[in-house]
């Protein structure tokens, strides 16, 4: 079995505001993509590991090649970085997990998990239910209050069945539909997408306060 890992890193990171967009940011030491791109190369399952990055950092991470990564150049939207990534695959993969730059902590057991999942029913991504309680505003005021009960926060990896993935992306092109992750494309051209239970403290790390909270947690995971 063959499986492939994209990490979509060209956003310029706007909510985090740094001029270092926060997939660059480091993590004990280093930025944090390098640091999910080695975590992956770990897992003897992943093949290759795609990177897609903002067109002005394409010449200079290419500089430091690295057995088993490619590095691409993104686009202008989430969406449009996984289609490049997936498009410059030299061949076809088992199964394509597709992972924030911004999420260090992802457990390897769920990460298996997702793989076996994805491969006998297409799709497979990991949430957690909503512990907050969630209402709709309008003009700053509550407007509705929203029943949680079957709302999920989804996680990544998200992974897929090649062809799950390749033909989502490809509709979505065409009909220029747009998600905010894979796992939503995916369910809305009807493919069977599982819920497997993710991990509180794979956050994605989007404002300042998060890189504080990840230091602070990566000492101890780092044991782990
Ligand atoms: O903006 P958001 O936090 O949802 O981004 C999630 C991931 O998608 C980040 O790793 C970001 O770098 C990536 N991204 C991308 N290309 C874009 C926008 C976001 O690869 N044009």
């Amino acid at each position: 079995m063959s499986v492939l890992v994209i990490i979509p890193a060209a956003g310029s990171g706007s909510r985090f505001g740094a001029s270092i967009p926060k997939q660059f940011q480091p993590i004990g030491g280093k930025p944090l993509v390098q640091y999910v791109v080695e975590r992956f190369l770990m897992s003897d399952k992943v093949d290759r590991v795609v990177v897609a990055v903002a067109d002005a950092l394409l010449s200079i991470v290419k500089q430091t090649p690295q057995d088993r990564v490619q590095f691409v150049a993104g686009g202008d939207t989430r969406q449009q970085s996984v289609i490049k990534a997936l498009a410059a695959a030299d061949s076809e993969y088992d199964v394509v997990a597709v992972h924030d730059a911004v999420r260090p902590f992802f457990k390897m057991t769920t990460f298996d998990l997702l793989i076996d999942e994805a491969r006998k029913h297409g799709a497979a991504f990991p949430a957690l239910p909503l512990t907050d309680t969630i209402h709709a505003t309008r003009d700053g005021r509550l407007s509705a209050t929203i029943d949680r009960s079957n709302l999920v926060a989804a996680q990544t990896p998200q992974c897929f069945r090649f062809d799950v993935l390749r033909d989502s992306l490809t509709r979505a092109e065409r009909e220029n539909f747009s998600a905010t992750d894979e796992a939503g494309l995916a369910a809305h051209f009807g493919y069977d997408v599982r819920v497997v239970v993710g991990d509180p403290f794979n956050i994605k790390i989007t404002r300042a306060e998060d890189l504080a909270l990840a230091e602070a947690h990566f000492e101890e995971w780092s044991r782990e």
